[in-house]
């Protein structure tokens, strides 16, 4: 007998649930004694396999230290370094928000956006986002990457938030889109910012952004004086093969967000990274209030600050980035091949992400049960969204390892 309510998950369906007991590298392995590949990162944050010494030393060293100290009234240097590190990466930010999660990570987000405006007694108060984006579960992401499916019993919960519709899956003429976009904010003068995934829309089924597409947003948002704000929870640091994916796109956000590769897998932590125009509408006296009303128990935690400077050292050291380019043209080759596999109906995929469409009928069970299990047998731990396969690997799997899941996934696909 099981007491854990596991997430996003029709219980029913799951007569018993396997245990992982370990992690060795990219493998993980259950009580049973059998091991699968981590195919999806598990969830899309594991960055250096799951046995990493110098990430448990330096959360160890920390945790001899102090494993939790608040930054309300004090600070520490864990997340002091860390801020550095990111401002580094990341241009144009100049300043780190912490919080837990990707979900938060965007609540602080949208709470800056529309504050920002607030603050210089202006109306714009709304929010804008790409439709079949997704931004996280709590109420506030719900409502700006809102989807029916998932979230249409709380629509009565979450704020209206403008959608601007995107292409179906496959259709590369986004141009609608940015027209759509631009009469919007011309007659809409009301929003205070665009919200949307850096680089492609992961939870949505990995849809790639078509080339440019990123930079006119980007332009037509500076355009309307309008905020962007860039997600790269899944696919900045290094998914898509760049450490900021925004930049990379050449677009030039107001507010970025990080959250899952942060801390390479191994703590929960979240940064909200801003501009000097965004944070200086917060400075004034104490009692024009001004100042952003949002923090979390657990902000910029030291264990998680720790592993994320050690993460992002070794990022550096290691050359990461190098890796995931090179390792993205066998993805891609490998990804090709499995296109013309008997069930496939679309793949899509830059740099270690990559979503498979597949032909599935799944009335009673989900496609999801349904593939991990054979998945399982297959040697490889995936979690599927809807009936698209999403291959997440860790960003330093070795060629070997990476041509290991692509085998395990088409053998999964034949056998369904
Ligand atoms: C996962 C995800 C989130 C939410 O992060 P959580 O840590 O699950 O709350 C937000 N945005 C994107 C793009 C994500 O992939």
């Amino acid at each position: 007998m099981s007491f854990v309510w596991h997430p996003n998950t029709q219980m029913s369906e799951w007569k018993e649930f396997d245990h992982i007991v370990s992690g060795d590298g990219m493998w993980l392995q259950d009580s049973t004694g059998h091991r699968m590949l981590d195919a999806v990162s598990s969830m899309w944050c594991n960055v250096w396999g799951h046995s990493e010494t110098e990430l448990i030393d330096a959360l160890y060293n920390q945790a001899c230290m102090i494993p939790h100290a608040s930054l309300f009234n004090i600070t520490h240097t864990p997340a002091e370094s860390l801020a550095g590190h990111l401002i580094q990466i990341c241009p144009n930010m100049r300043h780190v928000f912490y919080t837990d999660d990707g979900s938060t990570a965007m609540e602080a987000a949208f709470k800056m956006a529309v504050q920002y405006w607030q603050n210089q007694k202006s109306p714009k108060n709304m929010l804008a986002s790409l439709s079949n984006g997704y931004h996280g579960d709590t109420i506030g992401a719900m409502s700006v990457g809102y989807s029916d499916t998932f979230f249409g019993a709380y629509r009565h919960m979450t704020p209206r938030c403008i959608r601007i519709p995107t292409p179906n899956h496959g259709v590369t003429n986004w141009s609608d889109t940015l027209d759509h976009l631009s009469e919007t904010l011309e007659s809409n003068k009301s929003i205070a910012a665009v919200v949307m995934e850096s680089g492609a829309q992961t939870a949505g089924g990995v849809v790639i952004y078509p080339e440019a597409f990123q930079t006119a947003v980007s332009q037509i948002c500076h355009k309307n004086d309008t905020l962007l704000v860039v997600d790269e929870v899944a696919t900045g640091l290094g998914r898509l093969s760049h450490m900021a994916e925004y930049a990379a796109q050449q677009s030039n956000p107001d507010i970025a967000v990080y959250s899952k590769m942060l801390t390479a897998g191994y703590m929960p932590l979240a940064a909200t990274l801003a501009t000097d125009k965004i944070y200086d509408a917060f400075l004034g006296d104490y009692s024009d209030h001004l100042h952003l009303f949002h923090g979390h128990t657990f902000s910029g935690n030291p264990l998680g600050a720790a592993v994320a400077n050690r993460n992002l050292e070794l990022y550096a050291e290691r050359q990461l980035i190098q890796h995931v380019q090179q390792l993205s043209r066998i993805f891609a080759d490998g990804l090709d091949v499995m296109s013309d596999t008997k069930g496939v109906l679309d793949v899509r995929y830059k740099g270690l992400l990559a979503g498979i469409d597949i032909d599935i009928n799944c009335d009673v069970s989900s496609a999801n049960y349904t593939i991990y299990q054979i998945g399982r047998k297959n040697g490889v731990y995936l979690r599927t969204l809807g009936n698209t396969i999403l291959v997440v690997p860790p960003l330093a799997i070795s060629p070997e390892e990476l041509s290991q899941i692509l085998t395990g996934v088409s053998d999964t696909i034949l056998a369904l």
